[in-house]
């Protein structure tokens, strides 16, 4: 894969798909910055070889144009973050966008507009990505959080061009997930948690590859308990993997993995922050109660292996972290995991859930790479190739 370090842009116009898709609060603040940070240092190696940068990115999932998706605002708090006044075309292709590039010196940077007010981007339009390629002589993808996605402007435009590169963002992404694929200094733990088995069955094989410890926790949890012949009341099941659960179970004994599941739950009789509670053993959860969290015993127990662990890969919640009463679990393992990495671990988040887990701790820094990528991590993991990528190789 060739990356951004390969090339000089000096003179051109760079079209650098980024992942602008940033939380925005009632006001249009935006309330988590990270993405935007992240992408500043592919653009600013672009504008310091002497070029200029044509910024293109979706943002939300708009049903045609809807204002409150304009990117338009995000250009304040784009230029603040990059120290370069972000200039916005008001278009995304089209006789506007290409005047606004045609006007683009050296050292500039301009913002198309939300690339998903159009519905040929998701279904990947050839003519449109035709249209997008107009807009830049060389092509960079740094957007990793869609590259696992074959859009016009991640992965069709990329045919266009000659010149093409991996941004800062995508390497690093690869590099780390490579580091845990490739087997990472052991003890190696993998932290599985979030709503369903069905999402992690792929990257949970892989990893009994690489792996010594993987821990179950979350929603996903309870498929196995019930599997194993407990009673999980409410709590989340996928009821037509309970036999593949036991099958995974063997395969990691055969392997020689140990899979790591709770002691003991918190259980709640309402999805809602003033339920009441209950702390129960795994597999003794009574009918109307459900599982949303780890309870204290598992914690102790599952902070222990983490912080003695070399290698982690944490993905997913331990319970239903987006409402306080049930985070404790979520929180004490993102301690866990900081208390590793300061023991000298390497310690890789894998986007979503856990990776906010991380950020509003203030952990983000504490750790050794949180990704900006849940799903796409999660494919390139589990051994796909990423049509965003690979476009870059054709
Ligand atoms: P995922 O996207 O698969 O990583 O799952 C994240 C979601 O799983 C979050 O929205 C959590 O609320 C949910 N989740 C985690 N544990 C539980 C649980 N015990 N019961 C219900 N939902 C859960």
């Amino acid at each position: 894969m060739k990356t951004i370090k390969d090339f000089n842009f000096k003179d051109k116009k760079a079209l650098v798909r980024v992942d602008f898709n940033v939380p925005l609060d009632a006001d249009f603040n935006v309330t988590d910055t990270t993405r935007l940070k992240a992408a500043k240092p592919t653009i600013i190696k672009i504008l310091e070889d002497g070029g200029s940068a044509v910024l293109m990115s979706h943002l939300g999932r708009p049903k045609g144009v809807e204002d409150k998706f304009s990117l338009r605002h995000i250009v304040k708090t784009t230029s603040e973050i990059l120290g370069v006044e972000v200039k916005f075309a008001g278009a995304t292709v089209g006789a506007d966008a290409e005047a606004a590039v045609a006007a683009l010196e050296p050292g500039q940077v301009l913002l198309l507009e939300n690339v998903r007010f159009f519905a040929e981007e998701t279904k990947g339009d050839e003519e449109f990505a035709a249209q997008l390629a107009k807009l830049g002589d060389v092509y960079v993808n740094d957007a990793f959080g869609t590259a696992h996605r074959a859009h016009a402007s991640t992965t069709i435009v990329a045919k266009h061009f000659e010149d093409k590169f991996a941004g800062f963002v995508i390497e690093a992404e690869l590099v780390n997930a490579d580091r845990v694929l490739k087997g990472g200094d052991k003890p190696v733990t993998a932290i599985m948690g979030g709503a369903k088995v069905s999402d992690k069955i792929l990257i949970i094989e892989k990893l009994l590859d690489v792996a010594d410890t993987i821990i179950i926790g979350g929603g996903m949890s309870y498929t196995f308990a019930k599997a194993e012949g407990g009673t999980i009341g409410n709590s989340l099941c996928q009821d037509d993997l309970l036999d593949y659960v036991l099958e995974l179970e063997q395969k990691a004994k055969d392997k020689g993995v140990e899979l790591v599941f709770p002691i003991d739950n918190l259980l709640g009789d309402d999805f809602s922050n003033d339920a009441n509670t209950q702390v129960v053993l795994r597999g003794q959860i009574p009918d109307g109660w459900e599982g949303f969290d780890i309870g204290p015993q598992t914690i102790e127990k599952f902070s222990k292996i983490i912080t003695e662990s070399k290698t982690v890969i944490w993905n997913g919640p331990m319970g239903v972290s987006e409402i306080p009463l049930y985070a404790t679990g979520t929180i004490e393992v993102a301690k866990a995991v900081k208390a590793a990495t300061e023991n000298g671990a390497f310690s890789l988040i894998g986007g979503g859930d856990s990776a906010a887990a991380i950020n509003n701790l203030g952990f983000g820094d504490d750790v050794s790479y949180v990704s900006t990528g849940g799903g796409a991590l999660l494919e390139y993991m589990e051994g796909k190739t990423l049509p965003g990528i690979a476009a870059l190789e054709a």
